[in-house]
């Protein structure tokens, strides 16, 4: 008995000093999080887009942005019917959002994106942008047609939470299609969850989020966490330095 005894404290001490030695790593390693391993395989998508239904709000139609808070922090440019982020280099480094002047719960979310047809960079640098659902949780957009990067940092993952079931990307410069349906976060009164965000990700038509339960809040370093916030939300898009285009945003309350 006291041989056993001092096996399992033994066994409890080993396993307590590994997770502590571990847990530093996380809170400042950004690579503690990414996950590489599955390979998203790859599906090709259909060809068709569809507008807005008559119950939707729309935030972008191609003429301008005045459903959008913009500032002058980030320049997003209107023309021929979509809009452009202008390319920068202290976005790349700092990446910086625009929300929308309307405040959204659960949620059903279409937009077209799109990046640039002249590939430059790798990895997470190359035609990143990405949706932020509330302003919190990202839906990643990048062009992951032919650019290896983590798993759950490609296209369509919920930025470092889940990878997308496929990899259903177009080539870069051709228009993609986000359907996603959002179920927000709620609260009790003095702040602790009592449900975690829900979100269905259609890409291209092809289903590759199915209604995962959101972690917390995205976070570059280390594991999500949530923290309170009211129901409702401004949509953000995320400028991260690259020239992404959008077009064809609207969002229908549920
Ligand atoms: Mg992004």
């Amino acid at each position: 008995m006291k041989n056993y005894l001092i096996a399992f404290f033994t066994f409890f001490l080993i396993v307590s000093f590994k997770s502590m030695a571990q847990q530093p790593r996380a809170q400042i390693d950004p690579k503690a999080t990414e996950v590489w391993e599955p390979v998203v395989s790859k599906v090709d998508p259909g060809k068709d887009i569809y507008s807005p239904p008559s119950d939707a709000i729309i935030l972008f139609d191609g003429k301008d942005m005045s459903e959008w808070e913009i500032g002058d922090h980030t320049k997003w440019i209107v023309k021929d019917g979509f809009v452009t982020i202008q390319e920068s280099e202290k976005h790349r480094k700092e990446p910086t959002s625009i929300a929308t002047k309307k405040a959204f719960g659960d949620m059903q979310l279409h937009l077209e994106w799109r990046s640039p047809a002249e590939v430059k960079g790798g990895g997470q640098r190359r035609g990143n942008s990405g949706i932020m659902l509330q302003g919190k949780y990202e839906v990643q957009v990048l062009d992951s047609y032919d650019n290896r990067t983590y798993s759950n940092g490609q296209a369509a993952s919920v930025y470092k939470q889940y990878y997308p079931l496929v990899n259903a990307c177009r080539k870069p410069g051709e228009w993609q299609v986000y359907d996603i349906v959002f179920t927000a976060p709620k609260f009790e009164e003095n702040g602790d969850l009592r449900f975690p965000a829900r979100v269905t990700l259609i890409h291209n038509g092809v289903l590759v989020q199915n209604n995962v339960e959101i972690q917390g809040r995205v976070a570059f370093i280390g594991p999500a966490k949530y923290t309170a916030h009211d129901l409702k939300q401004p949509l953000h898009l995320q400028d991260h330095g690259d020239a992404v285009s959008y077009r064809n945003i609207w969002v229908r309350e549920l």
